[in-house]
C-alpha cells in the first residue's frame, strides 16, 4: 500500500505573513493530517476529517506533539565545497583561491563525487532541507553524481554543473566550447527526470569570459524554462575586480544584463551591495536576490538589507539560503537565526511566521516551484519535515515559558538544528530516519 496518513500539528502558509497576528496568512491545525499517497498530498486539515476520508486500514504515523511543517529549501549551496566549511581567515577572493577553487579540483575523480554528493544530500535531509539549488563543480561528473545521488533519493533538487574558464587553476577551468556542451548533456540527460531540475550555472563574471558569458546567454535562449544562478555583488574587492574585467559596463549586474541572464528563474547569490539601478534592474526582470546570512557574516561580506529590498517602491524577489562553504552551517534553521541577526544589525526585524514562509513558502515561490513543493496544500508533493521543540534540555527548559505558536517557532529558529529535525518525509518516503549511520 502506497497510501499513509501523518498526524500531527501542521503548519503551512497561503502568503507572506503581514504579522505575527496576521493569521489569514497560515494554516495551522492543532491536531492536523496529511493524507499522502504515491508521494502526493491528497488531502490535508483536521486530522478527524481527513482519517474520515482515508477510511479504515491506512497505515497512520502518529507525530504528535510535533510541528509538520513543509521540507526547508535551500536556494543556494555549493555541495563540492563540504570540506571547505569552516575555513580561516580570508575574504572572498582569497577565500575562493586558498581553499575553494583547491578542493574543487578534487572533483577530477568522479569517485570523489559520489561520495561527497551521498554525503552531501544525507546531510540536507538530516537538517530537514528537501530541496536544494546546487552549484557542483566545473566537472560534468559532479553534477553527474549530484543528479544521480538525487533522483535515487526522488528529491526534487535544482542543479548544475558551474561554467568557469579563467580566474581559477587549470584543473576546475572548462572552456566556453566544453562548458556549453557539458551543460547542453547535462540538460538532456537530467532536466525534468524524475524530479530533476537543471539550472545553467555560470559561477560568476570573474570567472567567465565573454566567450563563455555568451554561451551562457546560448543556452538560457535555447532553454528559456531553465533556471540560471549566478553570483553577484558579494563583496568590495570582487565588484572592483569584475568592473575592471568588464570596463563597459555600467555597474555588475549590467553584465548580466547585457548577456540576457535576468529573468524569473535567475537566481543571484548575494546581492549585498546593490545600487539603486541594479535593484530596480533585478526588480523589473523578477530576478530572485538570495540572502546567504552564514555565509556573509563568515566572509565578512556586508549585511544584506532584507526588509529594505521587500518594502522598496520596486521590490526584489527574495530567497533564503545556506552558501555552504562560505556558509557556516547546514541548517535553514541556523540560517534564519543568523538572518534575523542580520536584519536586525539593519534596525529592522523579521517575525518568526515571516521566516517560515522565507525557508518554505516563500523560497519555494523565489524558486519557481510552489505549485509543487513548500506547502501542505492538497495536490503538491509530499516533503515534510516534523519538528520537535523539546529536542534539547535547553529548548526542553525554554519551552516550560512559550505559550504561542510564535514563540516556539522563534524557540525552533534561536536554538534548533538537525537535533529538532525530528524525521523527513521525500515523496511520502522517511528520509531522515532511514540515513545508513
Ligand atoms: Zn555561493
Amino acid at each position: 500500500m502506497t497510501s499513509k496518513l501523518l498526524r500531527g500539528r501542521t503548519l503551512s502558509f497561503l502568503r507572506w505573513p503581514e504579522a505575527t497576528d496576521d493569521h489569514a496568512a497560515w494554516r495551522y491545525e492543532k491536531d492536523g493530517g496529511l493524507l499522502i499517497d504515491n508521494g502526493t498530498i491528497i488531502a490535508a486539515g483536521p486530522y478527524a476529517e481527513v482519517a474520515k476520508r482515508a477510511g479504515a486500514g491506512v497505515e497512520t504515523i502518529d507525530h504528535r506533539p510535533h510541528l509538520l511543517l513543509p521540507g526547508f529549501i535551500d536556494a543556494h549551496v555549493h555541495f563540492p565545497q563540504m570540506q571547505v566549511i569552516a575555513s580561516y581567515g580570508a575574504e572572498l577572493l582569497d577565500w575562493l583561491n586558498k581553499y575553494t577553487f583547491p578542493e574543487e579540483t578534487k572533483f577530477r575523480n568522479a569517485q570523489h563525487g559520489r561520495r561527497i554528493a551521498r554525503l552531501f544530500l544525507d546531510e540536507m535531509l538530516r537538517h530537514g532541507t528537501t530541496t536544494v539549488a546546487a552549484y557542483c563543480s566545473v566537472h560534468k561528473s559532479s553534477a553527474e553524481a549530484f543528479f544521480a545521488e538525487s533522483h535515487d533519493r526522488n528529491m526534487l533538487n535544482i542543479a548544475g554543473k558551474v561554467m568557469m574558464d579563467r580566474n581559477a587553476p587549470d584543473g576546475v577551468l572548462d572552456t566556453p566550447q566544453t562548458g556549453y556542451d557539458d551543460t547542453k548533456a547535462l540538460i538532456a540527460e537530467w532536466h525534468g527526470k524524475g524530479r530533476q531540475l537543471y539550472a545553467i550555472t555560470p559561477r560568476f563574471a570573474i570567472t567567465s569570459s565573454p566567450e563563455q558569458m555568451e554561451m551562457a546567454t546560448a543556452l538560457c535562449r535555447e532553454y528559456p524554462d531553465l533556471h540560471m544562478q549566478t553570483h553577484l555583488s558579494e563583496n568590495h574587492a570582487e565588484i572592483a575586480f569584475t568592473q575592471e574585467l568588464y570596463p563597459w559596463s555600467r555597474d555588475y549586474t549590467d553584465i548580466y544584463e547585457h548577456y540576457g541572464l535576468l529573468g524569473r528563474k535567475s537566481l543571484f547569490g548575494h546581492c549585498i551591495h546593490l545600487s539603486e539601478r541594479e535593484a530596480d534592474a533585478l526588480s523589473q526582470s523578477g530576478s530572485v536576490a538570495v540572502f546567504c546570512p552564514t555565509s556573509n557574516l563568515f566572509l565578512g561580506s556586508g549585511l544584506f538589507d532584507y526588509q529594505r529590498y521587500r518594502r522598496r517602491e520596486k521590490p526584489l524577489r527574495i530567497a533564503a539560503a545556506t552558501d555552504v562553504g562560505g556558509g557556516t552551517n547546514y541548517s535553514m534553521l541556523r540560517t534564519m537565526d543568523e538572518g534575523y541577526k542580520v536584519i536586525a544589525l539593519n534596525g529592522e526585524k523579521l517575525n518568526p511566521f515571516q521566516s517560515f514562509w522565507q525557508l518554505t513558502r516563500g523560497n519555494a515561490e523565489a524558486l519557481s516551484v510552489a505549485d509543487r513543493v513548500g506547502t501542505l496544500n492538497e495536490g503538491t508533493d509530499a516533503d515534510i519535515v516534523v519538528l520537535n521543540a523539546h529536542a534539547t534540555p535547553a529548548m526542553r527548559l525554554r519551552m516550560e515559558t512559550v505559550e504561542t505558536l510564535a514563540e516556539e517557532l522563534f524557540l525552533l529558529q534561536t536554538l534548533g538544528d538537525d537535533r529538532a529535525v525530528r524525521e523527513v518525509y521525500v515523496a511520502g518516503q522517511p528520509a531522515k530516519s532511514t540515513i545508513a549511520a
